[in-house]
């Protein structure tokens, strides 16, 4: 029987417990093999803020998941010198497993904005993760073909975000038990976050 693969995008900038949490929630739930974490190369929907190198946002995602059996992360989107999109992804990885592709509900909700969106049930399972700030009535406004084919698991409510993070990091408030203590550390080591954000024009 092929393998059952939970893949989960994100910046991930950085990566930090409520990403790990969701991962495992949404692997224990649908009964995953693995989750594979694919961090983006040039983010499509974040083009307003400068995001942290590609290779540091990859290298704090190794160290959130070296250990973790069932994680690994693929370079997949950030060897791609292109714009990543999630059907661009899913489709490299085809053949390989019966995929799930994972996503907050917040990222959900906006999935009409992505490139070729409707043929992503094709592709994989859509799996979403419950998360602070958004309502599961929100669902009521998306696609009914990927309604249909929507796996919603609620998971514990975890505020935090990577913006918020950032923020603290830069404003010296600690960032202790909201990231792993190895993406605390290499954040700390390589002076991450400690300019104010600008907004590209
Ligand atoms: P930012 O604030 O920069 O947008 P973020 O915390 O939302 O960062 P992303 O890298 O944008 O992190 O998110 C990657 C994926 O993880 C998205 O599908 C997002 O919805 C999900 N996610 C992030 N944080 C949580 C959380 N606390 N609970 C559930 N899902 C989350
Ligand atoms: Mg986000």
């Amino acid at each position: 029987m092929s393998e059952k693969i939970g893949i989960m995008g994100g910046t991930f900038d950085p990566i930090h417990y409520g990403h790990l949490l969701a991962a495992e929630e949404c692997r224990r739930r649908l009964a995953l093999d693995w989750v594979v974490f694919v961090p983006t190369g040039t983010p499509p929907h974040k083009k307003n803020r400068l995001v942290t190198p590609p290779e540091d946002r990859y290298a704090m995602t190794l160290l959130a998941t070296a250990g973790v059996r069932e994680f690994s992360v693929s370079r997949a989107e950030i060897d791609r010198n292109r714009p990543s999109h999630t059907v661009d992804t899913l489709r490299e990885f085809l053949g390989e497993g019966q995929l799930f592709f994972i996503t907050g509900l917040d990222a959900l909700l906006g999935i009409d904005a992505w490139k070729d969106y409707l043929l992503l049930p094709n592709l994989c399972t859509l799996v979403t993760a419950t998360r602070p700030g958004y309502s599961l009535a929100g669902l009521d406004a998306i696609p009914s073909a990927i309604r249909g084919s929507l796996e919603v698991v609620e998971i514990p409510q975890f505020a935090i975000s990577s913006t918020e993070i950032r923020a603290r990091a830069r404003e010296g408030r600690g960032i202790r038990f909201l990231v792993p203590h190895l993406v605390e550390n290499y954040i700390e080591y390589h002076g991450l976050y400690k300019n104010l954000e600008v907004p590209r024009t």
